[in-house]
C-alpha cells in the first residue's frame, strides 16, 4: 500500500499533498501532477476439500515462511476471480481443482486487501510441493494447526468454514472485516477480530 515516493509516468518526485476537491493525501508528481491513487488489492483463494480433509500448504515464501495458508494470491488483470483462485491453488500446490461456490469476502482495511475465498474439491488425487510450498498435505478437520496459520484472514476464514461444518446444516457465504486491535504485533493473530460479521 506504498504510496510511490518517484513519479512511474516521468520519475519525478512525487510529494504527498490532498488534491483539489478530494478528501485525503495522495501521492502527487511534483513535474507532471499525475496522482497516484492506492486502492485495495483483491486476494483470491480456496479451500480445497477432499473427503473429510482439506488440502494446506506450508509457505515457502516471506511473509510467514513456515507457516500454513490455503492456497491464495493476488488476483491478476484480466482473470476472473476464480480463475485466479484456481491459478494460485495450482502454482501453490500443482492441485486441479473444481469450484464449489464462495465461501467468504472479508476486508482487511488496515492492509488494503480484500479477500475472496472460494470451496472447491480436488480433482484428482495429485498434489506437490512446488517453489512456494514446502510441505503440501490433505489435513483433517481436527489437525488444522490453528497456531501455525500464516494470516488471520487465513485464519479468520477457516473458522468460519470449521464453524459451518460442525453445524451440519450447510456452508453459508460470510462476509466481514478482519481487524487488528492495533496492540502489539501484527503478525499476532490472537491480535485480530472478525467484526461486522454477516452469513448469509
Ligand atoms: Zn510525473
Amino acid at each position: 500500500m506504498l504510496s510511490p515516493a518517484f513519479c512511474p509516468d516521468c520519475g519525478s518526485a512525487c510529494l504527498r499533498e490532498t488534491p483539489d476537491g478530494d478528501h485525503r493525501e495522495r501521492s502527487v508528481c511534483t513535474s507532471c501532477r499525475h496522482i497516484h491513487y492506492v486502492n485495495p488489492k483483491v486476494v483470491v483463494g480456496c479451500i480445497v476439500e477432499a473427503g473429510d480433509h482439506l488440502l494446506l500448504a506450508k509457505r515457502n515464501i516471506e511473509p510467514a515462511h513456515g507457516r500454513w495458508t490455503f492456497p491464495a494470491g493476488y488476483l491478476e488483470c484480466g482473470e476472473s476471480s476464480f480463475d485466479g483462485a484456481a491459478r494460485e491453488t495450482k502454482e501453490e500446490t500443482e492441485a486441479e481443482v473444481q469450484r464449489l461456490g464462495l465461501h467468504a469476502v472479508l476486508d482487511i482495511p488496515h492492509i488494503g486487501q480484500i479477500y475472496k475465498v472460494y470451496r472447491a474439491r480436488l480433482v484428482g488425487t495429485h498434489f506437490a510441493e512446488t517453489p512456494e510450498s514446502s510441505e503440501v498435505r490433505l489435513i483433517g478437520m481436527a489437525d488444522i494447526p490453528w497456531a501455525d496459520l500464516a494470516f488471520p484472514s487465513v485464519a479468520a476464514a477457516l473458522r468460519l468454514y470449521a464453524r459451518d461444518r460442525e453445524a451440519g446444516d450447510g456452508h453459508r457465504v460470510h462476509t466481514g472485516s478482519v481487524t487488528w486491535t492495533g496492540q502489539g504485533s501484527r503478525f499476532d493473530l490472537a491480535q485480530y477480530s472478525l467484526l461486522d460479521h454477516h452469513a448469509h
